[in-house]
């Protein structure tokens, strides 16, 4: 009888112990302008429900992300960890039969750092961290579910996904016309990609409403190729520029998503076991998909503001002081030093995360900065971007003398003091000298590297 008492009680506060744990969605899109969500300003598409995650929670508007561009920006979201100190330096190539195409084995994700804590782990829509089947596939790293692609782009109307196996795509290009994956099967397209995540997000909150997730939620829109259905097209008859039509249904058909998932968070009172992340995985490249970055400097790839402070605003009812502003700098880093933190796990000492758990900086706990510093390289240009306070040094070419612009009152990065404050950019300079020193050059080719390039590639 004891016995029986003691394993029923056990059993009872281990459920507890599991469902106790909070739920993390992160909504993250692709190439999304730091002014294409109403939260930053945008007045021509409408995004009440990405609007209303700011609304419930907090806006970040001094946001960042690891790197410019797709790949490395995601392969540190998706560890904590500065991506140039493991070598995910490049977009990688689509490479079905190479395992070193992709995020290192070395370090570990989200999902594996908390599955020691009872966490079920999906992610739909985008991977972009290697195509090797039997090593970077996202259920050979930590998780539990997944639907979407595996190359950095996807065509959005089912009857352009022409090739049946994710495994005969012979390069990025071909990879945009896959089927999908369901685990590892591949599966034929259902409908409109960004509504057929939806489905499957929706879907995914439902089954495993009953125990601690984590979901990445990974639209591929808004990045190029510019493709949306009528339904989202016939939204916006006053804007008479193609690209940015386009562009605006795209992202319209995100927000129908993102309100499709909260409703679903709501009906299962999930929302105060929730916390809803939501950002852009580097600046819009304006030209390409008619995104827009103002009042910052510069585009995806830049060093400039444009480049990498993205729309960032998280949710956790309950929690998260409503419709608040955060100023200091934050990080897509944070993102898993918050999850972690959450979860109880150790992390490996001697591979620390770069991100901290931002809930007693955002609930106004602990009025320190989360981050002192936002660094930046990219190895291929010798571009370094280095934020110290509300200071900012830039440097755009090897041996080039850094540049210093006072984010504080010059957001648009267009006063150059390093004359005036040489003290500055010399301590910030040691800054970034001193964090060079921890990291590696890139490991693998990158997609605009022809196979002859074999200097810096290490192994
Ligand atoms: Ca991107």
């Amino acid at each position: 009888m004891m016995n029986f008492f003691y394993i029923s009680l056990t059993a009872l506060s281990f459920s507890w112990f599991l469902t106790a744990k909070p739920n993390m969605i992160v909504i993250m899109c692709d190439d999304l302008g730091y002014a294409d969500v109403g939260f930053n300003g945008c007045k021509d598409i409408p995004t009440p429900n990405i609007d209303s995650i700011a609304e419930n929670g907090v806006r970040c508007s001094n946001g960042y992300v690891a790197y410019p561009v797709c790949g490395p920006s995601r392969a540190g979201f998706i560890t904590g960890r500065y991506p140039q100190r493991f070598g995910f330096e490049r977009n990688p190539q689509y490479k079905p039969n190479d395992p070193g195409m992709g995020l290192t084995r070395d370090e570990k994700t989200i999902p594996e750092l908390i599955k020691p804590a009872g966490y079920h782990s999906g992610i739909i829509g985008k991977w972009h961290l290697g195509a090797h089947f039997p090593t970077s596939h996202p259920m050979k790293r930590g998780f539990d579910e997944f639907y979407g692609h595996l190359g950095g782009g996807h065509s959005y109307l089912p009857e352009k996904l022409t090739i049946q196996r994710s495994q005969d795509a012979k390069n990025e290009s071909d990879s945009y016309r896959t089927w999908l994956l369901k685990n590892y099967q591949s599966v034929p397209p259902r409908k409109y990609l960004t509504d057929d995540f939806s489905d499957e997000a929706v879907a995914f909150i439902e089954r495993n409403r009953d125990w601690s997730f984590f979901l990445f939620v990974s639209y591929n829109a808004p990045y190029t190729p510019l493709e949306a259905t009528n339904k989202y097209l016939k939204r916006f008859p006053e804007i008479k520029d193609a690209k940015r039509k386009t562009y605006a249904a795209m992202v319209s058909a995100v927000d129908d998503g993102v309100g499709r998932m909260l409703s679903e968070l709501k009906k299962f009172n999930l929302e105060e076991n929730t916390i809803i992340a939501f950002l852009s995985d580097n600046g819009g490249p304006s030209g390409k998909n008619a995104s827009n970055n103002e009042p910052l400097r510069g585009n995806k790839g830049d060093v400039w503001e444009g480049g990498f402070r993205v729309p960032f605003a998280i949710q956790w009812k309950g929690k998260l002081p409503k419709g608040s502003v955060y100023k200091n700098p934050v990080s897509s880093l944070d993102l898993a030093g918050t999850i972690v933190a959450l979860a109880g796990v150790a992390i490996p000492e001697e591979k620390p995360l770069d991100g901290v758990n931002l809930i007693p900086y955002l609930n106004g706990k602990n009025k320190s900065k989360p981050h002192e510093t936002i660094y930046l390289r990219q190895f291929d240009r010798n571009r370094y971007a280095v934020r110290n306070g509300n200071e900012k040094i830039v440097i755009l070419w090897k041996g080039g003398s850094p540049s210093l612009y006072d984010l504080s009152n010059d957001i648009a990065e267009e006063n150059d003091l390093a004359k005036e404050r040489p003290d500055r950019v010399r301590e910030i300079d040691e800054l970034r000298k001193k964090w060079n020193r921890q990291l590696r050059e890139p490991t693998f080719l990158g997609l605009i590297h022809s196979p002859g390039w074999p200097k810096r590639r290490r192994k």
